[in-house]
């Protein structure tokens, strides 16, 4: 295998000074845990990792690491040596990127301006000396050309690549702060939290389980699910499942039949908050879209939400269900998702929920419970389970 390096690259907007620091720090553990056992090494504004005859692996994995726009295997030659090595190395990739020939340019650029050609003179020495070698279907574009080969000039090295292969994007995971998401066995709230993680946002999950109304098998697909964005967080997670059957026994007895899930819902996000508090998180994401159900109406989310007073982001608010499927399908959390295993709401889903409930109705039916005490015992009799090794110290 002709590459022995990559180069991975990172977006920088809006980045300066001691924030770029630690963004790129962060950047540089979640890429050594996706590589455990792999150099990788920091230069000027650049991240390597070493090859060692395995670039498609080692792509593979970087992929769901967010914070990297793009990597390019890369030729290494020696800053001092021959053009002929540098000519080669150009060659090499050349018939890489074109293998059936087409246009082409070379361009190069120096970061180390003590080197004896300017960057024109190089990309003109190196055409000369390729040119000759390569068959007819292989001619010169500099306007529009169907492969660029990179020339780079640095202190430590010249590089020359051509590929540039577009990795994840986003922030990365750490960069953000911390979260908490309410995640379901359904096909929405993954993906929630994927595109939490992808903003760079560390997350917790909260499950709420109605054991023995929802099995273990409906648990398991959550841990499953859990599991699958673990990859994404290139660590552990944590999953709290929060026993929630006491207290959809109490608002089943005492509140109004059409108005059982927006109380559920104010409950979840209550103990959603409690959670986060308790974490250390400083905002609840779901997979909630607007007019999606009934609980997701902008009417309904203002009875909700009004329960708790931290931030509740919505990744998929403007999102139809087909985008979404998309995205689930992507990141392979939809076949786990649509396994038919019941979920607390849809055991405990009146007949005609409420489109409209109106928050006066809720605050009334809250009179008779006794809301701190049920959370207290709904938390008490809960658990965290962690998936997947947390290797993060
Ligand atoms: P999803 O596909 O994520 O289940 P949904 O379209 O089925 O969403 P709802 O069941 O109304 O919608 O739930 C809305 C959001 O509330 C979910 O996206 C999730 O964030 C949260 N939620 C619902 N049920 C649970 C649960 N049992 N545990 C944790 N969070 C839940
Ligand atoms: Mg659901």
């Amino acid at each position: 295998m002709m590459y022995k390096l990559l180069l991975l690259r990172y977006g920088e907007l809006g980045l300066k000074g001691k924030n770029k620091g630690q963004f790129i720090s962060r950047l540089e553990d979640n890429i050594r845990r996706a590589l455990p056992g792999k150099e990788v090494l920091s230069t000027w504004g650049r991240l390597w990792v070493r090859l060692d005859d395995d670039l498609e692996e080692t792509v593979a994995k970087l992929r769901n690491v967010f914070g990297l726009y793009s990597v390019s295997p890369v030729i290494e030659c020696a800053r001092d040596g021959e053009l002929s090595a540098i000519a080669d190395a150009a060659e090499a990739v050349l018939r890489a990127s074109l293998p059936r020939g087409g246009t082409f340019k070379f361009e190069s650029r120096r970061s180390d301006k003590s080197f004896p050609l300017t960057s024109p003179e190089l990309s003109k020495t190196i055409g000369g000396m390729v040119l000759p070698r390569m068959g007819k279907e292989y001619t010169v574009d500099v306007r529009c050309p169907d492969a660029r080969v990179d020339i780079e000039v640095r202190r430590e090295g010249v590089y020359v690549y051509g590929e540039k292969i577009p990795m994840a994007g986003g922030l990365p995971v750490g960069t953000s702060g911390k979260g908490v998401v309410m995640l379901s066995g359904g096909i929405d709230s993954p993906v929630a939290a994927y595109l939490a993680m992808k903003r760079g946002v560390k997350v917790e999950m909260i499950h709420f389980h109605s054991f023995p109304y929802t099995s273990e098998r409906a648990k398991e697909k959550v841990v499953d699910l859990a599991e699958v964005l673990s990859k994404y967080a290139n660590a552990g997670v944590k999953l709290h499942v929060i026993h929630f059957t006491d207290i959809q026994m109490v608002i089943r007895e005492k509140c109004r039949e059409e108005y059982t899930i927006t109380m559920m819902r104010r409950f979840m996000y209550r103990i959603a908050q409690r959670v986060a508090e308790e974490r250390k998180a400083k905002v609840i994401f779901t997979g909630e879209s607007v007019g999606q159900v009934a609980s997701q109406t902008v009417e309904s989310m203002y009875a909700i939400n009004e329960a708790i007073s931290m931030p509740v982001l919505r990744p998929l608010c403007c999102f139809d269900k087909e985008e979404i499927v998309a995205v689930a399908q992507r990141i392979g959390t939809f076949d786990i998702s649509i396994r038919p295993y019941e979920d607390c709401c849809t055991i405990f889903l009146p007949e005609y929920p409420k489109i409209r409930p109106k928050l006066e109705d809720c605050l009334e039916m809250e009179k008779n419970l006794d809301v701190e005490g049920l959370i207290d015992e709904a938390l008490a009799k809960s658990y965290v389970l962690h998936i997947r090794k947390e290797t993060e110290v």
